[in-house]
């Protein structure tokens, strides 16, 4: 009698072999450390990766964790508690998987069971659209059959056991759907219960996926024959080489827009399917990369797709069928890199610098690094494709060259010309006869050439709503979230102006009045941080004056748009008005010509790909160098080069418009000239300087309270801490705070912030792992470790 399992003291009947299976579970809800559980013998074997359902805590609560570790020994002399239940059938992870799920819970700082929660899509865990149909078989022999069949009286039974052996089903395998072999007989399920209570007949359960597609029916573009230019078949043998060499590495390709990167990705994930290994595609934010998804969709057959942009019984089967075998190419957006595929060759991450890649929750890590390392634990080769590589990937070719190499493809296919940049001073242009203008006079000139000739445009400001300031002149008051320390955007009630297919240009276009007061009632104010929304008042709850809004915001520009191109079809495309499928409609439209402009936020700054677009306009390309963020510049470069891209696809000339207050800022500069490598130098050198990324690494510690003085002392405590085991360990580290956080309160929680800057990772890795295993990181308040962070809000 086992001394664990105090329930069977009072087992008389049977006495049971002890339970001599302990294993070890994680759990998601957050607690940093894992438990022991015993398992009962009707329940063994459980797999590691297989998730448990366990008493837990001092309620004993049921809890769901994923079994870690299965052949754990005793230790100490706690009485172990025993699982209740096995919650999967198979496990959600495989050993590699596991093997990622420990590394990035040692790197990012964050429990095992975090990570694992993470890497299931949640879809999965719920079994979403999973539907159980029963099967029904004989479960007696062919040889008994004649003798049954003639006991049976009732008509019923008798034809559904002449059915089965017709259908010759005597086993589990070859078991009859329920509900068809009901048809056939035309009876209900009475008879086949009453037939498996006697043990003639055996009802199983299968659990089926309804099969769905992932992308939407006549969106699927047709393959295309192409023949790979000289650059693509240099670089494509390269890639290649380096492949066949069979072992862990990483290629950084780095081709400016439209010269062929995506058709090298193609042409590379061909290779490895030929040696029957599989391959996954990161793409930032997949919805916003229809275009992709569609070209990768028509050149492989066993594609699984996974983006938020699916339902959940969708994100369902794609996994399942990964799982099961049936997809050997998986493309998708950040945590598609956990995907359960087998024998995986190669892993794309396209657009390697997206800050995107990083996820803003525990875990905190970032798509990119977490796909190098997966192709280091497997072996096997990552390629990083970007016009505008990451400073962090640069310095890693630089520094690390056994690893990483760079492969370039210099020029657009078919030497199609680069755009031409035109820059647009505000200081010139910015006021316009009704206040201020989003259209600078150059913009507004060209944008009517290009109308009047049929092409298209793209515009586009990199902020939702209307206006993202609601302000009292005479007392300058600013309307504040009451949750945060952020101002409220103004949104306007949407009408939707995107007309219904085949309804003609002129009657569509919306009808918006210009700006006047008594438009403050019908919107409403929005924090975009919490949320919260709040009617706006006409007059300011402080004086009594009236208010005005002031900043721009994508929804003014489509309403400036409409008033100064009555004519012209305008559609607005930002998270504010798309829903998947409204935004593959949209794309659609465009392309087919329906829309003459395109106008919203940066959501159209990628992976678009329209032959008559030939004019694209920023409308404010300073919206991020006024964050109070180190990568201002390099997203400033970033953003105008990637939309720049978006013009003169074809033979057509394209022309950008950079409208700007800051005419003279090098990153701005640079990017017009499309000088990269000019820029990269510029800016390393202040990064150097500043002891900045790439050349050292961050981790932020973020601490939150609703009790500004219980947050102040937690974080005292924490920095008290850390100058303890720096001291003692003799880390090189520089520690900054505690200080306010840039924002300093969201969702009514107030906001410290700890930085750490160290020259190499495993510095910081050392402090995190001594703070881990003290209490400190549990205290009262809430704690968040970012390491790597790319969003320093
Ligand atoms: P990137 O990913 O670098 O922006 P893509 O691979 O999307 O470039 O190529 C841009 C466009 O050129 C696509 O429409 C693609 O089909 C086409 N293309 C790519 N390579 C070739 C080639 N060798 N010959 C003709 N067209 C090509
Ligand atoms: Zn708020």
């Amino acid at each position: 009698m086992t001394k664990y399992d105090n329930a069977s003291l009072f087992e008389t009947e049977e006495p049971k072999q002890p339970a001599n299976h302990i294993i070890c579970v994680a759990f998601e809800a957050g607690v940093d450390s894992e438990f022991d559980y015993l398992v009962p013998d009707k329940l063994w074997p459980v797999h590691i990766g297989q998730r448990v359902e366990t008493p837990f805590g001092k309620a004993n609560k049921l809890e769901i964790g994923f079994c870690v570790e299965t052949d754990v020994s005793q230790t100490g002399q706690y009485k172990l508690k025993t699982i209740s239940d096995v919650v999967d059938k198979e496990p959600l992870l495989d050993s590699g998987l596991m093997e990622l799920a420990r590394w990035i819970s040692d790197y990012y700082v964050c429990p095992l069971g975090v990570v694992l929660g993470a890497m299931v899509p949640a879809a999965v865990k719920k079994g979403a659209g999973e539907k159980k149909e029963k099967y029904v078989c004989l479960a007696i022999g062919p040889d008994e059959i004649e003798k049954v069949a003639g006991e049976l009286k009732r008509g019923k039974q008798k034809r559904i056991v002449q059915q089965l052996r017709e259908l010759m089903a005597f086993e589990p395998e070859t078991a009859v759907e329920l509900e068809g072999l009901l048809e056939q007989v035309g009876c209900t399920g009475v008879p086949v219960n009453n037939l498996a209570d006697k043990q003639i007949v055996k009802i199983t359960k299968r659990t089926v996926f309804r099969a769905l597609p992932a992308v939407p029916e006549g969106m699927v573009l047709r393959p295309e024959k192409i023949i790979l230019n000289e650059d693509q078949q240099k670089a494509l043998a390269n890639i290649t080489s380096r492949i066949n060499e069979g072992k862990f590495g990483v290629t950084l390709l780095y081709g400016v827009t439209d010269s062929g990167k995506t058709e090298l990705y193609i042409r590379t994930i061909d290779e490895v399917l030929e040696k029957g290994k599989s391959a996954i595609v990161l793409l930032p934010e997949i919805a916003l990369t229809a275009q992709t998804v569609q070209r990768f969709s028509a050149r492989f057959e066993r594609i699984a797709v996974m983006h938020s942009g699916l339902t959940a019984a969708q994100r369902n089967t794609q996994w399942q069928k990964i799982r099961a075998g049936e997809a050997n190419v998986v493309i998708g957006a950040r945590s598609a890199v956990f995907a359960p595929l087998a024998n995986l060759g190669l892993i794309v991450v396209d657009e390697e610098h997206e800050s995107s890649y990083k996820q803003d929750t525990a875990p905190r890590y970032h798509g990119r690094d977490v796909a190098i390392k997966r192709a280091q634990l497997c072996n096997t080769h990552c390629i990083l494709g970007s016009a505008t590589p990451s400073l962090e990937t640069l310095q890693n070719c630089k520094t690390k060259g056994h690893i990483f190499s760079i492969v370039r493809l210099p020029k657009r296919v078919m030497n199609l010309p680069f755009p031409e940049m035109r820059l647009v001073d505000l200081r010139d242009f910015a006021s316009g006869h009704d206040g201020i203008t989003l259209i600078s006079e150059p913009l507004a000139k060209q944008l009517g050439e290009v109308l009047e000739k049929g092409e298209q445009a793209i515009l586009l400001l990199n902020r939702r709503g209307y206006s993202n300031f609601i302000f009292c002149p005479s007392c300058k008051h600013i309307l504040h979230c009451r949750n945060c320390d952020v101002t409220l955007t103004f949104h306007k009630t949407e009408w939707h102006g995107l007309p219904a297919r085949g309804d003609t240009p002129k009657m569509a276009v919306p009808q918006i009045a210009t700006i006047t007061g008594k438009h403050l009632r019908t919107g409403r104010a929005i924090c975009h941080y919490c949320g919260s929304q709040t009617l706006v008042p006409e007059k300011c709850p402080l004086c009594g004056k009236s208010m005005i809004m002031i900043g721009l915001g994508a929804q003014r520009l489509e309403e400036e748009l409409s008033r100064r191109f009555p004519q012209a079809r305008v559609a607005r495309v930002d998270s504010d008005s798309m829903k998947g499928a409204d935004y593959y409609r949209i794309l659609q439209d465009f392309s087919e010509g329906r829309i003459n402009i395109l106008a919203g936020t940066q959501m159209l700054a990628k992976g678009l790909h329209f032959p008559n677009v030939t004019l694209v306009g920023i409308i404010s390309a300073d919206t991020c160098l006024y964050l109070p963020d180190f990568r201002a510049n390099e997203r400033t470069f970033q953003l105008i080069s990637h939309v720049a891209g978006r013009a003169g696809r074809s033979a057509k000339k394209g022309v950008v418009f950079v409208q700007t207050f800051l005419a003279n800022q090098p990153a701005i500069q640079f990017a017009l000239k499309g000088d990269f490598d000019g820029f990269v130098k510029e800016e390393l050198k202040h990064r150097q300087n500043c002891n900045l990324p790439p050349f050292w690494r961050l981790a932020l510690i973020t601490l939150r309270d609703r009790t500004y003085e219980k947050l102040e002392q937690a974080a005292n405590l924490l920095r008290e801490r850390i100058d303890r085991i720096v001291a003692d360990e003799r880390l090189q580290v520089k520690v900054q705070g505690p200080m306010p956080a840039i924002i300093t309160r969201i969702q009514t929680f107030h906001r410290i912030r700890i930085q750490i800057k160290a020259p190499q990772a495993t510095i910081l890795h050392q402090l995190f792992s001594t703070l881990r295993k003290a209490p400190v990181l549990r205290p009262a308040v809430t704690v968040a470790v970012d390491i790597d962070p790319v969003d320093l809000l």
